[in-house]
């Protein structure tokens, strides 16, 4: 069996396009695990799983030695030979509790998931984005954590049947207690869900600048902002929302626009995947222009106001 959670519906819909391909390669069955969410279940169902079981519990929150008792007892039932989990802060905390419980191997991150020979292999950035580790399991169960955005989740197939299970599980309440939970300062943007993002770097002198960045952006449909580490952390320009790269959101707009950024590899790998790839720049030799598909040579100061109007002209 292959066995799919997160605590993200959307990162759910996304893991199983992966999880029904190795199901296929391997003649196992796709389960999808939902807890205490029964209304997730049909949609499940219609983008990949064969089996869906509605955990029905009294836990209120995340907890992941709750979480992990429940995965446990699932895999005991159904024996369950490959894991996917979804790589947020819960999943991560969950992933790596089970594999110890269950001193199983585990691959955290993981952008590339394949068979080779029947053993699956992952591949995941490491070294800050240096190089790409390629591991190999050698013993089951395996268990593995993909970021968002990796897999697109696959149409959905109202055709697709399938099996919803109702389970009950209460696990033994743990000994920790979550004192208190503090919602992170945001500005409200979602750049991971954006179409179009115009992304500033720290080729902009002042803060006020970045204005050029969002009359593009405003007038492009997408009307959303990204930018470097640097902008977000160092001098906090911009909220963490806006953040895009290795350490930051993963994005996968059909158009990304790169303004006053180096190319680094670890803000390359926030958005390798978009669609189109803009890179505005004032040095020839700026790395961005190696992952761009369209670049623009010139100082950002003349380009952007330039390239605002005449889209303005264009599209009204
Ligand atoms: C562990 C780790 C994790 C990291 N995670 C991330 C991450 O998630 N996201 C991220 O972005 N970075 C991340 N970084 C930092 C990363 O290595 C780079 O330092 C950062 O991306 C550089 O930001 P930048 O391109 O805005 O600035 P710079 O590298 O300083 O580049 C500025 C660019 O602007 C150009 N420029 C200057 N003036 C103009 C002008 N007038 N017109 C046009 N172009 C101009 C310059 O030619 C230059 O290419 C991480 C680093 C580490 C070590």
């Amino acid at each position: 069996m292959v066995l799919v959670y997160s605590d993200d519906k959307k990162l759910t819909l996304e893991l199983l396009n992966k999880a029904q391909e190795l199901g296929k390669e391997l003649h196992k069955k796709v389960i999808a695990v939902t807890i205490g969410h029964e209304e997730f279940a049909k949609e499940f169902l219609e983008h990949g799983a064969d089996v869906v079981i509605v955990i029905e519990t009294s836990l209120q929150q995340f907890k992941a030695e709750e979480y992990t008792s429940i995965l446990q007892s699932i895999m005991k039932d159904h024996g369950n030979e490959v894991v996917l989990i979804g790589s947020n802060k819960n999943g991560k905390e969950l992933a790596a509790r089970l594999a110890a419980k269950l001193d199983a191997g585990c691959v955290m991150d993981c952008l590339k998931v394949s068979l080779h020979d029947k053993k699956l292999t992952t591949e995941r950035i490491v070294y800050s984005g240096n190089a790409i580790a390629v591991e190999e399991f050698t013993t089951a169960p395996q268990i593995i954590t993909i970021q968002p955005k990796v897999f697109d989740p696959l149409p959905r197939n109202e055709h697709h049947k399938g099996e919803i299970v109702k389970k009950k599980i209460e696990p033994e309440h743990s000994p920790s207690k979550i004192v208190k939970t503090q919602e992170m300062k945001s500005e409200g943007v979602n750049v991971e869900d954006a179409e179009i993002i115009v992304s500033c770097g720290r080729g902009f002198k002042k803060k006020e600048d970045i204005k050029l960045v969002s009359d593009l952006a405003d007038v492009l449909k997408g009307r959303t902002v990204g930018c470097s580490r640097p902008i977000a952390a160092d001098l906090k320009w911009l909220s963490e929302d806006h953040w895009i790269g290795l350490s930051g959101h993963k994005v996968k707009p059909k158009l990304y626009i790169a303004c006053g950024i180096s190319g680094q590899i670890q803000h390359i790998a926030g958005m390798r995947d978009s669609g189109v790839i803009v890179a505005i720049n004032k040095d020839p030799e700026a790395l961005i222009f190696k992952s761009a598909d369209y670049g623009i040579v010139g100082d950002l100061y003349e380009v952007l106001p330039k390239l605002t109007s005449a889209i303005k002209e264009k599209i009204g």
